[in-house]
């Protein structure tokens, strides 16, 4: 039985030594080559950190940065990814709550590492790997290893604005792992372009597909997400067969209209998630790659990757968001009422909750935020089980499957009136000359703002979005915006939104 991520790749670098792992611009490592290297940095940490401890790896987006990953794991420890471009003081607050003994970092980052004033040890990759293999301290970490371990942290932004790290166990990846690359058919012959930061747990799909299939990943320089060009023929010289792109990913393309000047015809695979797809884009992407599966996966970065997933049929309606499906195999996903009581019938909304063996451990060193939202099954008083509240509002429709319906955080009350920002924001991307949109309520000002990139005129757009709506949902203010300004992760970024309304009105 698979108890440990490196089971994968031990199974893999045995019976595909030589195929390529990871590859970047500069860089292609073979599983035996990661396997190698994760040894030799394994065996240097095995000195210097006790098991589980945390090992955050300040270093850029590299197939190099993997080995590294695997490195911690071999250590028996677990790695956190910290973006070398965020703030020092995001930084700091990410080393302080893993109570950081060590940075692993690389030579060319050693004066940004410098600037954080970190008073632990500073480790580099490239001296760390020069150690020799010390199978015997290997072999003994391995045994006091156990499938609950951590794996990995990641921190998200929390709505306090104080990052949260969501710690994973090797279970929680194995268990995920297992059933989405056999769901969705993955092997060793596809060839995965990855889009996600490793600090956004899109990645863990593609890593852990890619160590588990023996798929090779090939990472997608950031800069090609803006230059639809490059990135379509790096996808044809690549030959890539897959894609597990946020949905911002994918409307790039469409808007950018990449597809007129190369179709990346061997994908056949496009997995997105992060938010609603809105209908035209995934119009644009079917019709560019006819032959291809199209699915829309769901779930925060708490339950591990995606906890529901819909294939696209082809016969959605477009004025309606598309369904999130079904569970994936070995998670109960369930909604929740204002009274905890289960829902079952469809059309009536609750709160997505989520349970089973995949669900993140919880925050590290943060109980209080761990107990508020990974709880007790109020269904369940006989014994332990804990659910996640997602705080995704859910229905079901008439076909039993799984719709979202926004965030708990977007539902807004407006003259008495319930609204749900996201049903605005799909109105107005259905709108003709309307390419994407987002919705925002500022509470203190009571204002609904409507932001969108688009050639139609603001005058136009209320025109027509007032003959769809009813008065409480229709926006007091529709901004046009060359283009939206989005976060990292690469979600809309609602907080620069809404600066930029507020400049706005200064002016
Ligand atoms: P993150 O933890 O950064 O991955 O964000 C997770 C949140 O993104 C979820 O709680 C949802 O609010 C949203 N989300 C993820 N997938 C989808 C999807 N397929 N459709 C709509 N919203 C989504």
């Amino acid at each position: 039985m698979v108890q440990n991520i490196l089971d994968y790749l031990e199974a893999t670098a045995a019976d595909c030594p030589d195929k390529p792992a990871f590859e970047d611009l500069e860089h292609s490592y073979t599983f035996a080559q990661v396997l190698g290297n994760a040894k030799r940095i394994g065996s240097a940490l095995i000195h210097v950190l006790p098991q589980n401890a945390p090992v955050p790896v300040l270093m850029e987006k590299e197939a190099w940065t993997l080995n590294v990953f695997m490195g911690a794991v071999c250590a028996g420890c677990f790695y956190t990814l910290v973006e070398p471009e965020q703030p020092d003081e995001r930084i700091r607050t990410i080393l302080d709550t893993l109570e950081a003994e060590v940075i692993v970092t690389s030579g060319k980052l050693s004066e940004r590492v410098a600037a954080l004033g970190f008073t632990g040890k500073v480790l580099l990759a490239e001296e760390l790997v020069e150690s020799v293999i010390d199978e015997e301290a290997l072999a003994s970490r391995r045994k006091m290893a156990c499938d609950i371990d951590p794996l990995y942290a990641i921190f998200t932004s929390g709505s306090t604005g104080v990052p949260k790290g969501v710690v994973v166990s090797h279970r929680s990846v194995i268990d995920f792992t297992e059933h989405f690359t056999r769901i969705f058919g993955f092997s060793r012959e596809d060839v995965i372009g990855n889009q996600a930061p490793f600090d956004f747990d899109v990645s863990v799909k593609d890593i852990y597909t890619s160590i588990f299939t023996g798929a090779k990943l090939v990472l997608i320089p950031k800069q090609m997400f803006s230059m639809p060009p490059s990135l379509l023929d790096f996808l044809c010289e690549k030959h890539v067969t897959s894609l597990t792109w946020a949905v911002s990913a994918l409307c790039m393309v469409t808007t950018l209209r990449g597809f007129e000047y190369r179709v990346p015809s061997e994908v056949r695979r496009v997995l997105f998630s992060g938010e609603v797809m809105p209908y035209k884009h995934l119009k644009a992407w079917r019709e560019a790659l006819p032959a291809a599966e199209f699915v829309n996966l769901y779930g925060p970065t708490e339950i591990v990757c995606n906890c529901t997933y819909y294939r696209v049929r082809g016969d959605e309606p477009e004025d309606a968001a598309l369904p999130i499906g079904s569970a994936f195999g070995n998670r109960l996903v369930f909604l929740l009422d204002d009274q905890n009581c289960v829902i079952r019938d469809a059309g009536i909304q609750g709160e997505i909750c989520v349970a089973g063996t995949s669900l993140a451990s919880g925050y590290y060193n943060n109980p209080q935020a761990t107990e508020k939202s990974f709880v007790q099954n109020p269904e369940n008083q006989s014994y332990p089980q804990v659910i996640y509240r997602t705080g995704d509002i859910g229905t079901y429709n008439d076909e039993g499957l799984l719709c979202f319906a926004g965030r708990r955080d977007f539902q807004v009350k407006r003259m008495g009136h319930r609204i749900e920002l996201e049903e605005i924001q799909l109105t107005l991307d259905q709108t003709e000359g309307v390419t994407r949109s987002c919705c925002i309520y500022g509470e203190q000002e009571q204002k609904l703002v409507a932001f969108y990139v688009g050639e139609i005129d603001k005058k136009e757009l209320r025109r027509k979005v007032k003959e769809q709506m009813p008065a409480f949902m229709l926006p007091d203010k529709f901004l046009h915006m060359d283009e939206m300004p989005m976060t990292k992760n690469g979600k809309i970024d609602r907080a620069a939104l809404w600066n930029h309304y507020r400049e706005e009105k200064r002016r």
